[in-house]
């Protein structure tokens, strides 16, 4: 089979706006897999493209890690309302260090159970190249290295970290065969690679390793007795501690997990005195010569755009030290519902 023509680079705009209001228009590949799926697959990775792929747990929804705008498409196909952190998938423990710090119970436990079903959530490196979209502007990264060999074999080719949630629509139960994928990613991703049935059919076990506590942030497969037996000391169960916020939880959950230290006001018309503005589509260009500082999360109303730039553009106005953020109203459809939910969470009282 020729992969020539398999969408690869420059996403087309019209593509990208098309797919954000639901339609489905992209042309979906099924494949077995064999040397040249997999280096198609790896390749549009590269350029930004989606790909479904098994692993041990359940098929995973890949996208470049490091590039915002496909991890922007990434929660358009998936249809999500929020933007939940994801996790990203690398090939060994050495690429693992280079996204987080590791402490020792955290080496531990990679060490006996990578690769495999487990996900540690580390505190970020200085380095770390996963991009603010990806990391749902946390200071934390969950890291995986999974064992199916098509994930592996794809992440070595690809040579950069894959964020890869479950391959299905939000809301909708984790799929385990590539006809779950199709049934409900088809048009809206570029190529599944078919490699048969997802083993463990449940998602993989997520365990926080900070300086002084390891913590159950999602239950698996991995019981907390054996995490317990493998770092000698316990472990607590997480989602058994309830949801009071100076616990720990999955932070999807969390009603503030990037906020910027500037007051933040949604749906702004017009700019105040001493407000900066995160501007949406074509502006009046008194708003820009009003603002303090002006950002324009996509001049031409892409939201898939707007998305990608979002939590980055949030931390530039925080690292300029803007005191308040006007924040133009964003259309509350496609991934726009999911721009919305963070913005609304940004706002909240804190
Ligand atoms: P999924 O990709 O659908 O398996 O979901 C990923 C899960 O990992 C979500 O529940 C996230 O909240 C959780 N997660 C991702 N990053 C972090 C993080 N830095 N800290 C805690 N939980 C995380
Ligand atoms: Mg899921």
């Amino acid at each position: 089979m020729q992969y020539e023509s398999i969408h690869t680079a420059e996403q087309p705009i019209l593509a990208m706006i098309s797919m954000t209001e639901g339609k489905l228009d992209l042309l979906t590949r099924v494949t077995g897999v064999d040397a040249d799926s997999i280096l198609a697959g790896a390749s549009i990775l590269r350029s930004g493209g989606l790909v479904a792929f098994p692993t041990e747990t359940v098929y995973g929804l890949g996208a470049d890690a490091t590039n915002p705008l496909a991890v922007a498409k990434l929660y358009a196909a998936k249809g999500r309302p929020s933007f939940n952190p994801l996790i990203s998938h690398v090939i060994d423990q050495s690429a693992a260090e280079k996204l987080g710090n590791f402490c020792d119970d955290a080496r531990k436990l990679a060490l006996a159970f990578w690769p495999g079903p487990l996900t540690l959530v580390v505190p970020k490196s200085y380095n770390c190249d996963v991009c603010e979209l990806a990391l749902s502007g946390l200071e934390t990264i969950a890291i995986r290295v999974p064992s199916h060999p098509v994930a592996r074999v794809l992440l070595e080719a690809v040579n950069r970290p894959v964020v890869a949630p479950s391959a299905n629509r939000s809301g909708k139960v984790s799929p385990t065969i590539s006809e779950h994928v199709s049934h409900d990613l088809f048009g809206r991703i570029d190529l599944i690679l078919d490699g048969g049935r997802a083993e463990i059919g449940l998602e993989s076990t997520i365990v926080y390793c900070g300086e002084n506590e390891v913590q159950i942030l999602r239950p698996g497969g991995i019981s907390s007795s054996l995490l317990s037996s493998v770092i000698g000391k316990s472990v607590k169960n997480g989602t058994d501690v309830g949801q009071s916020n100076d616990k720990l939880t999955a932070p999807g959950m969390l009603s503030s997990h990037y906020a910027p230290n500037a007051f933040v006001r949604l749906n702004a018309d017009t700019v105040e005195v001493g407000e900066s503005l995160l501007s949406f589509g074509e502006d009046e260009a008194k708003n820009a010569e009003r603002a303090h500082k002006y950002l324009n999360l996509s001049p031409s109303s892409n939201l898939v755009e707007a998305a990608a730039n979002l939590f980055q553009y949030l931390r530039i106005l925080d690292t300029e030290g803007v005191r308040m953020i006007a924040v133009a109203p964003i259309p509350n459809i496609g991934i726009g519902e999911a721009i919305n939910d963070r913005l609304r969470r940004a706002a909240s009282p804190r």
